[in-house]
């Protein structure tokens, strides 16, 4: 049997998704004719800089991670270059300072055993505890669990609770003790099954890097992030529509805010869940419910500009990750040491992240706490001065999905439905 293939597709959401998934559509065959239809002002979604005095700096996503190919992929095809970061490492919030995190340790986790015993920012009975890891049992059940579930299981929970935890869980903005392994780091799952241990499959993760001499973790358009959302705007030309908010979906059309209806044979729908489920509950109340069920984290970002001849007070590496309810951040980049530009100059520019599930009243603060806090709490770790000279706070309400235990099981309903 042929399947005709769809004429006029609507894509709902401009962010990186939704121009990726036109710009194939567009590219497949002249037949098509696609249409983005995007709420916002401009398309590019969470791939946005904001201007921070003189300089323009990322407000969403920074970098894509170079071990997962479809982004850098896309970049190559599209002719875009792509930079590495100008440092690597990072380091760790603890009560007595920021203290170097292990280097090359994937996940966060480590595979020499100095490291092990060494493990910079424990106690030594938290040490003790995460060396059991070598000792333990691996679980038998294969079923899904928690990060937390695992990692206190092998490690402890104080190896969990404020080194590998923040590091892991942060990339999400969530909880350490809900998210699913399946739907995050599937591979620590595994290294426990088949090498009895986190260390020991760390281990081998670190040797097998090493002989293919895997290159950094992180990648970006030279220039950022939006080259390639900006590359994917200009290939699709006026197949992109801005201002275009869609509030109802059916079968064969959508609703736009403005009453406009558009007829289509397909649609796309790479909005956030929630508001995907807000448009299908009518036409499908079961995926609407699915989806409705994902959880989303708000975030936000205080970027800071400091005074010239300030680079030089900021430790090697690319920033640092905050155990939770430690400090007022999550997480901290210095932008001027990972993407090094001459607008820069001497200046150290840091960009702190704030919010994550469970930590997100600090978002009802206004800018300037927000930017005190933030400050204050840098100058106590880091050779900086109190405040910065320029300085710029983005709010991200629900924004981060969080794949919670369960997570990959509502996805494959979702499909079934
Ligand atoms: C602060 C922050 C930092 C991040 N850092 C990184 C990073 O360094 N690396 C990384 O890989 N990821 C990072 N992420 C995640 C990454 O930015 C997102 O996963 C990615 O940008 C999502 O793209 P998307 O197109 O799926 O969704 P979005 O970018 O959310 O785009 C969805 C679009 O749909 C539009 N829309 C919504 N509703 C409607 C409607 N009814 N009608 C029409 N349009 C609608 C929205 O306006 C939006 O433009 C970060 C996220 C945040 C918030």
């Amino acid at each position: 049997m042929s399947v005709t293939p769809p004429r006029r597709v609507v894509v709902i959401g401009g962010g990186v998704t939704g121009l990726t998934v036109a710009y194939r559509l567009s590219i497949a065959g002249a037949a098509i004719e696609v249409t983005v239809l995007e709420a916002g002002s401009a398309a590019g979604g969470k791939l946005r800089s904001v201007a921070v005095g003189d300089l323009v700096l990322p407000a969403g996503a920074d970098s894509f991670l170079a071990r997962k190919p479809w982004a850098v992929d896309l970049c190559k095809e599209l002719g875009i270059e792509l930079e590495t970061p100008g440092a690597t490492g990072a380091h760790l919030w603890t009560d007595a300072g920021l203290v170097p995190l292990i280097k090359d340790a994937p996940f966060g986790i480590p595979g020499d055993i100095g490291d092990l015993f060494r493990w910079p920012g424990l106690s030594a009975a938290g040490k003790r505890r995460a060396a059991q890891d070598l000792l333990r049992r691996a679980r038998k059940s294969d079923d899904d669990e928690s990060l937390g579930s695992l990692l206190r299981r092998r490690f402890g929970d104080e190896a969990t609770d404020l080194a590998v935890g923040p590091l892991l869980a942060g990339l999400y903005a969530g909880d350490v003790d809900r998210l699913s392994v399946r739907a995050t780091f599937p591979d620590l799952a595994v290294w426990e099954r088949w090498q009895g241990s986190l260390f020991r499959g760390s281990q081998a993760t670190s040797k097998a890097a090493r002989r293919s001499q895997l290159g950094p973790m992180f990648v970006r358009p030279r220039g950022g992030v939006e080259r390639l959302t900006d590359t994917l705007i200009e290939r699709l030309g006026d197949r992109v529509r801005t201002g275009a908010a869609v509030t109802a979906v059916e079968p064969g059309h959508i609703t736009l805010d403005d009453g406009g209806r558009i007829e289509a044979d397909a649609i796309v729908i790479t909005t956030p869940a929630h508001e995907a489920s807000r448009l299908l509950t009518a036409a499908s109340p079961d995926v609407g419910a699915n989806l409705a069920g994902i959880g989303y984290a708000s975030t936000g970002v205080v970027l800071m500009v400091y005074e010239r001849d300030t680079q030089a007070g900021l430790p090697d590496g690319t920033g640092f990750v905050v155990p939770r309810g430690k400090a007022p951040m999550t997480a901290a980049t210095w932008l001027s040491s990972k993407w090094p530009a001459d607008a820069f100059d001497t200046r150290a520019v840091v960009r702190c992240y704030v919010g994550a599930v469970g930590e997100e009243d600090i978002l009802d603060a206004d800018d300037a706490d927000l930017i005190e806090a933030c400050a204050r709490h840098l100058a106590a770790v880091v050779r900086l001065p109190d405040m910065p000279e320029q300085v710029a706070v983005v709010r991200w309400p629900a924004s981060m999905p969080q794949y919670d235990v369960g997570h990959l099981d509502r996805v494959a309903s979702t499909r079934a439905a």
